[in-house]
């Protein structure tokens, strides 16, 4: 994980606590983010896993502030963006930008590639024209595309290009953090494996911590340091890769890993499968208690009456919020 020269070397690059997002809907209220505290260091990618709908992306956005916290606290680069007004957290964009499923959804298809690359450049006053030009061509390059994409519109490219072009675009104001959004699901899985690759040269190279949202543990297994596992606007789980992918503790994510296909492990070293019961319950009305409940196959009476915490178990920076996690089998 590199450290930027800047920055202390224990000191998250991102600091998020018992963040909460709501939103009004003629239906009620939607409780999309449920009080999460997550850190990323400098240089490191945290993989964001779980189910269409769990609040990982609304998580993301929240972290941007392009949607509004019911409460809590984001501290970036030891600045507290929670709280502050637009004008205040301008010149704090430049240090965290977004990496979008669909680069170019909310872009005017007229620009050209090079008016895309420079506009983050105009709007924060960086260098002169000719100045732009040249942060373009680098950072067409940097992307592995030719110079001459620039003159070219987005939609003459295929969708890996395009996604090139968003990267690009995110990188720009030379972030310290991207929260890159599904970047890859919509993707031909090789394609899916070039953007993976690419993102993790520029993070060797630029130093860039990346918070990866995701719904295919595959592809956050490429690709993170540690990984978050939501459910229903909670994180349930947080590991390191490696620790997570050897032993996932709380039953929701056992039932993730179980759901992938696990065919290179002879079927005597599988684990026993746990077995998802129903659909994911409604954020309009989530379930008390621990969530998880009301599809849990372990789940005991304690369960529905009390909300578990995350907590370390045996190793500080695995943490599970589950009742019965210390009698869950491991195999
Ligand atoms: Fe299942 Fe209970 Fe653990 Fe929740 S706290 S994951 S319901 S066993």
């Amino acid at each position: 994980m590199p450290v930027s020269p800047d920055q202390p070397p224990d000191q998250p690059l991102l600091a998020v606590e018992d963040l909460v997002v709501r939103y009004d809907t003629p239906h009620g209220v939607v409780h999309a983010v449920d009080g999460v505290s997550l850190t990323v260091g400098p240089g490191e990618t945290f993989g964001l896993v779980g189910e269409s709908g769990c609040g990982k992306s609304t998580l993301g956005r929240a972290i941007l502030r392009l949607i509004e916290p019911a409460s809590g606290r984001i501290h970036l680069d030891g600045e507290e963006l929670s709280g502050k007004s637009r004008a205040a957290l301008r010149p704090i964009r430049r240090k965290i930008q977004m990496v979008f499923q669909d680069p170019f959804g909310s872009l005017d298809p007229r620009w050209t590639v090079g008016q895309l690359l420079a506009e983050p450049l105009h709007v924060h006053g960086v260098g002169r024209r000719s100045e732009r030009r040249e942060r373009v061509a680098d950072l067409l390059a940097r992307v592995g595309l030719p110079t001459d994409a620039a003159q070219r519109h987005p939609h003459e490219f295929s969708g890996g290009q395009r996604q090139r072009i968003g990267i690009a675009r995110a990188l720009a104001l030379s972030p310290k953090l991207v929260v890159c959004d599904e970047p890859v699901s919509a993707l031909d899985v090789s394609v899916q494996a070039q953007i993976l690759n690419l993102l993790a040269d520029l993070q060797r190279d630029l130093g860039v911590a990346f918070l990866f949202i995701s719904h295919d543990l595959s592809v956050v297994e490429h690709i993170a340091d540690r990984v978050g596992v939501m459910y229903l606007g909670r994180i349930v789980e947080t590991a390191p890769r490696a620790a997570l992918w050897r032993r996932p503790l709380h039953p929701y994510t056992r039932a993730l890993f179980d759901a992938v296909p696990d065919l290179d492990r002879p079927a005597a070293e599988r684990r026993k499968p746990v077995a998802l019961k129903g659909d994911m319950p409604s954020a309009f009305a989530p379930p008390g208690g621990c969530r998880f409940h009301t599809r849990c196959p372990l789940a005991v009476a304690r369960c529905r009456e009390e909300s578990p915490p995350l907590r370390a178990i045996g190793d500080a920076d695995h943490q599970v919020a589950c009742h019965l996690v210390d009698a869950a089998p491991s195999n």
